[in-house]
């Protein structure tokens, strides 16, 4: 991995740097601030470590701001998740936890003392009357009837606003800025709005709340962030940031800077599809393993490591682009092959009988956990005449370049010994129900032994002692040879994105079972504890990554 010292340093470091050297600033203060309105996705991880990773940077602070001002879609539940989400990623803001809501006086006196000045005004027209006046890209807008009212009457207006005299919509309080401005998002847009609403936090103790892009630049300021780091669509909206922390009186004011959003091919990633999901009950809630929310991707197994190392390798930049999945599951194999334990476990068994091995008879064989990494230690299995193989690794008349079972054909048992297959036996509907062998005592695993080769290796579990298991097995929810959407916007599921083998085998030697304990099952991938539905009766586990990629990392 590439640290942070040999990289190159990115736009809004050098950016930081400069404002650090002509003194703008003399430190540096970042927020990350969710509207608490769904869970967070892997989008958000890239502003959360972007942000927390720049306070560290810098011996700066990192705020969490929940962006709280619409009272219609906020909830506690989502402050909550986002608060642990935001831990679990690894970014501190320890006693740094604000809410927008707190800050609802100091906003409203902002708006009393801009219309005092003569900057704001209240306006009756309604919200369709006022976007067709506002004019278009190449045509200017055209004043509202009440722009120029006097400072006392908008005073008294706002006033009535404020206490409940006015029902939702019927006035607006607008900034005075400039209706012919080639930016129209500078064309005296609504910073106050009626809203007879209950909020998540402040009750009812409001009745006009304030809009996004009068209320963002004065958290902001409020706190005291000194880079307000937001993504491109806010780009056009700079001005106006800059409009407000200046025309409120905050010297030197935040500075808004953009970036890049973090898309990914053929994944859903935008709040508004996951909540949908959620509500249609496509998925299992918002943690579903499936869905890159934060919660998603922890309930499948994946580490705030791998996330990070993620986001690192995505880098920071002011283009738009897709990064592909794969680049995400390369990240997390490279996290975990070397902190797990590698073990037998068979996804969808038959049993494999070994006719010429003593009945009755069992051996403990020795096996190291990760080769690659002693310290995992070792463990024993038990081997006996009657264990269970993949159903995949037998087949009765197997294609070319089939090296596994097959009737005549020898193979190693992982750890163990080589096997010839002699048969199987069958139900009335010709499945297999039982795959015969006889085994070479001389070809026990660590004897020695190199009297001839074989080019298969499998995977199998004592059938007496292995543990019953339910394995989950995943794959991405859009049909990905269709695209993300169909021509009416609706998305293009993928019918098996999920596969539940509930007659799994683990090897005993797994042990006590906790919530987000993974291992590698060799020859099948990563796989976690599921955190809902495991249970020491029975286990699930969630197929975290398989393990092979063609993925390569970008250059
Ligand atoms: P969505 O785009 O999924 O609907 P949102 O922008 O509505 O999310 P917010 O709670 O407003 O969600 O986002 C909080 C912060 O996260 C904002 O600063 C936003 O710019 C940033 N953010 C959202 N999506 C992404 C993304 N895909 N990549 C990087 N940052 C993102
Ligand atoms: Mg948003």
């Amino acid at each position: 991995m590439e640290s942070v010292e040999k990289r190159t340093r990115h736009f809004i470091e050098q950016e930081i740097d400069q404002d650090l050297e002509k003194g703008v600033y003399n430190h540096v203060m970042t927020r990350f601030p969710p509207e608490p309105n769904g869970y967070l996705h892997i989008g958000h991880a890239k502003s959360i470590l972007l942000n927390s990773g720049l306070a560290e940077e810098y011996g700066g602070q990192f705020n969490l701001r929940f962006d709280d001002t619409n009272p219609t879609k906020e909830k506690e539940e989502f402050v909550d998740s986002i608060k642990e989400d935001v831990e679990w990623l690894g970014a501190h803001y320890g006693e740094h936890l604000y809410f927008a809501s707190d800050y609802f006086q100091r906003m409203y006196e902002c708006a009393v003392q801009l219309i005092k000045d003569g900057k704001a005004y209240i306006c009756e027209l309604s919200a369709d009357e006022i976007r067709e006046m506002r004019g278009t890209l190449t045509t200017p807008g055209t004043n509202s009837p009440y722009r120029d009212r006097s400072i006392d009457e908008n005073l008294a207006l706002f006033e009535k606003m404020r206490c409940g005299d006015v029902p939702d919509g019927a006035m607006v309080l607008r900034a005075k800025i400039d209706m012919a401005s080639p930016n129209i998002n500078m064309r005296d847009p609504v910073i106050y709005r009626v809203a007879h609403m209950h909020h998540h936090r402040q009750g009812d103790a409001w009745c006009i709340y304030p809009m996004y892009d009068f209320a963002h630049p004065l958290e902001d300021a409020f706190e005291g962030i000194t880079h307000s780091i937001c993504t491109l669509e806010f780009e056009d909206h700079r001005p106006l940031y800059d409009w407000v922390v200046r025309e409120c009186g905050f010297k030197p004011g935040p500075r808004q800077i953009e970036f890049a959003k973090l898309y990914l091919t053929n994944v859903v990633t935008g709040k508004r599809y996951i909540k949908k999901l959620v509500e249609d009950g496509i998925v299992d809630g918002w943690d579903d393993p499936r869905l890159v929310s934060i919660a998603g991707l922890r309930r499948r197994g994946f580490t705030p490591e791998s996330i990070r190392m993620f986001i690192d390798l995505c880098g920071i930049s002011k283009s738009n682009s897709s990064t592909d999945y794969a680049m995400l599951e390369y990240c997390i194999r490279e996290d975990l092959k070397m902190k797990d334990k590698r073990m037998m476990a068979v996804i969808d068994p038959v049993k494999l009988v070994i006719d010429n091995y003593p009945e009755g008879q069992t051996e403990e064989l020795p096996i190291i956990n990760n080769r690659e990494n002693e310290e995992l230690g070792s463990r024993t299995l038990t081997f006996a005449r009657e264990l269970y193989i993949e159903r995949d690794d037998f087949l009765e008349e197997p294609p070319k370049k089939y090296f596994r079972l097959f009737p005549g054909n020898e193979v190693r048992l992982m750890n163990a010994y080589f096997v010839t297959c002699t048969g199987c036996e069958k139900d009335a509907d010709g499945n297999v129900t039982v795959v015969h062998a006889t085994y070479d005592p001389e070809t026990k695993s660590g004897s020695g032994f190199t009297g001839r080769k074989v080019k298969g290796t499998i995977h199998w579990v004592p059938a007496n002692e292995s543990i019953p298991a339910t394995v989950r097995l995943y794959e991405n929810l859009i049909d990905e040879e269709k695209g993300v959407y169909n021509e009416d916007g609706s998305l293009n599921l993928n019918p098996d994105s999920l596969r539940e083998m509930k007659d799994a085998r683990l090897e005993p030697a797994f042990g006590d079972l906790k919530a987000y304990d993974s291992f590698q099952f060799v020859r099948q991938g990563y796989f976690c504890v599921d955190a809902k539905d495991s249970s020491p009766e029975h286990p699930v586990f969630n197929r975290i990554v398989s393990l092979k990629s063609s993925f390569k990392l970008p250059k």
